[in-house]
């Protein structure tokens, strides 16, 4: 008997279920524990995360597959829910998308099925609920791995896989009031504000806290022509938000993609990948990646798009597409990206290059780790601000919203550029100190301000399970620098670098090393056979995309090869 625990029961649990029953194996005993009373629904899709008004960024036929579909799920819903969430099941379709907290109770109905079905396989299998995973322990001479759960209880198993999902740390939330440094749980922002009310960041995360505050300041309706308009309530005459990024953009829209699971069978093989990183000293080249898993299928796609681009390299390419949006205002930009969304979804026609940078984002994520320093600095100086601006894919609805609320004047966006700060006011709010497109130095006090730039990549010593920590189990991810002068460049310029005995300079990036099998990996750079982990948040430096459901699964699939080989 094999006996596997899984630490976390949200969607990534799921998914890591999912792959071990479809091992076939029986010879196997699945301990599943979730500090909620709930599987399934994790963080996006429970209260944690979401209330009535927030909707899921993908559709039915972009989720992996489970037990049913979403839509065969849908018909069997019973009605009084389906009209809580407005939802017609004679006109649901998989290209929908669909409000967080319904998806979370289909997540949570997978689940059930899947236990049905390693009843009926023969797998034994136990939930613990209200069971806070503690600490996690290491016997390498026993060959086990003890779980902790609330501080006391240890159990002993043969390997644990980390499912731990999201963490959103506070640090001045709960002693400043009116001072959130996440919008979630989103019930806090359920608020009467009769002033301006900065937002830090305007991805997805700022839309769910705009689909809040407008919510409980305002209503939104359709005029006559079938327009959608919103109105501020009398009670909150001066509501406004304002939405502050380093480069005045807003993300793009959610269109019709051709692949729904970020794949296209014109991207490099895994055995392309491990030979290009043999003949390239070990590294991941991201020129390479950019040409292959970017260029190339475009051009065999889109033969025109291809023209415009096929000599900018990287840092061009990313130039090029930037200044487009740059050159036009972001609301303006929005409306016609609504525009241009609508038919992409109305004709099922993709808009090819923003499809292929979410693909390009979600291939380069696996082999991320072989990338030398040097390219992953480029990554996030250049690609990574273009894919988080365009893969956010903003739902229809929300861009309506949007539109409506900037056409009431209580939604604006401003740059405030690389070296804006937030100070807390201990009384209440925060100021925004910050240079202006004019070079004018600002300070704005406002009385509410919401951070919501999303999930950040936690650090190494954010590691909770401090056992790991203490006997070094686990090991800060580090990357490689090429050239010993830019090492030294990057030591000087403040960043966090090491050099080995050999004088070899390396880049600390967030999170803890794993290996291709998403295995932690000690100091000595020894992986282990006991301990995985699928938890974004804490391997962000070699796992820099986040890209959902889709990772989950492709995670899953991976750690489980990887557990029967
Ligand atoms: C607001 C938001 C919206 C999103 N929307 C989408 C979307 O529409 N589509 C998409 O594909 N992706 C979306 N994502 C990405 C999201 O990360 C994944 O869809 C998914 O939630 C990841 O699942 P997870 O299990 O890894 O993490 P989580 O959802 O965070 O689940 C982790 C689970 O582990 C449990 N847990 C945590 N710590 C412990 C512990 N110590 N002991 C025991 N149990 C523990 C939690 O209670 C939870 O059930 C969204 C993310 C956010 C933040």
């Amino acid at each position: 008997m094999k006996r596997i625990a899984i630490l976390g029961g949200g969607p990534s649990g799921l998914f890591m279920f999912k792959h071990l029953l479809e091992s076939g194996k029986t010879d196997l005993e699945i301990s599943i524990f979730e500090r909620k009373k709930k599987l399934g629904v994790g963080m996006p899709y429970s209260p944690e995360g979401a209330n009535d008004e927030h909707i899921t960024n993908v559709s039915g036929n972009e989720i992996p597959m489970l037990v049913t579909s979403l839509n065969e799920w849908v018909q069997s819903v019973p009605k009084d829910t389906l009209d809580k969430f407005h939802i017609d099941p004679d006109r649901f379709n998989e290209y929908r998308v669909l409000p967080r907290l319904l998806f979370g109770q289909y997540l949570s109905a997978q689940f059930n099925l899947l236990q049905k079905q390693a009843r009926e396989q023969g797998v034994d299998h136990q939930v613990y609920y209200d069971a806070q995973v503690t600490d996690l322990i290491d016997h390498p001479d026993l060959e086990t791995v003890s779980v902790e759960i609330n501080g006391q209880e240890k159990i002993e198993f043969d390997c644990a896989i980390i499912c731990i999902g999201h963490n959103w740390p506070k640090r001045h939330e709960g002693s400043v009031p009116y001072y959130f440094d996440s919008p979630y749980p989103p019930v806090k922002l359920a608020l009467k504000l009769d002033h301006p009310i900065a937002i830090k960041g305007s991805s997805l995360t700022a839309v769910d806290a705009i689909r809040t505050l407008s919510r409980y300041n305002g209503a939104f309706e359709k005029d006559a022509n079938g327009k959608l308009v919103y109105q501020v309530y009398p009670h909150s005459a001066n509501f406004k938000l304002i939405l502050h990024t380093r480069n005045g953009l807003l993300p793009a829209v959610r269109f019709h993609l051709d692949d729904p699971h970020l794949c296209n069978d014109r991207l490099l093989t895994s055995a392309e990948v491990v030979e290009h990183i043999a003949e390239n000293d070990g590294f991941l080249s991201l020129d390479y990646i950019f040409e292959h898993d970017f260029k190339a299928p475009i051009k065999a796609k889109q033969p025109e798009f291809y023209a415009r681009i096929k000599d900018l390299n990287l840092e061009e390419f990313v130039d090029a597409m930037m200044a487009l949006r740059d050159s036009l205002d972001p609301f303006q930009l929005l409306k016609a990206e609504y525009a241009e969304a609508e038919q992409s979804i109305r004709r099922r026609e993709s808009v090819y290059w923003k499809e292929m940078l979410g693909v390009l984002s979600f291939a380069l994520n696996y082999p991320a780790k072989y990338l030398s320093a040097e390219d992953m600095q480029r990554l996030k100086k250049s690609l990574s601000p273009l894919i988080a601006i365009v893969i956010a894919y903003i739902p229809q609805s929300s861009s309506e919203e949007l539109l409506a609320m900037h056409q009431a004047g209580v939604l604006d966006l401003i740059s405030v550029g690389a070296d804006s700060r937030v100070e807390a006011v201990s009384e209440g709010g925060a100021t925004y100190h910050y240079t202006d497109e004019n070079g004018q130095a600002k300070s704005v006090y406002f009385n509410t301000y919401v951070d919501c730039v999303g999930q950040p990549h936690m650090s190494y010593a954010d590691f909770p399970f401090k056992s790991l920590l203490k006997n070094q189990t686990v090991s800060p991810a580090k990357l490689k620098f090429r050239s010993a002068a830019e090492g030294e460049k990057a030591l000087q310029a403040g960043e966090i670098v090491t050099q080995d005995d050999q004088g070899t300079y390396y880049l600390t990036v967030p999170g803890i090393a794993i290996n291709d099998h998403f295995q932690v990996v000690d100091t000595y750079g020894a992986f282990n056979e006991r301990i995985y982990i699928m938890a974004v948040p804490y391997i962000g430096g070699y796992n820099p995309d986040y890209s959902g459901l889709d990772f989950s699964e492709a995670a899953a699939a991976a750690i489980a090869k990887r557990l029967f080989s």
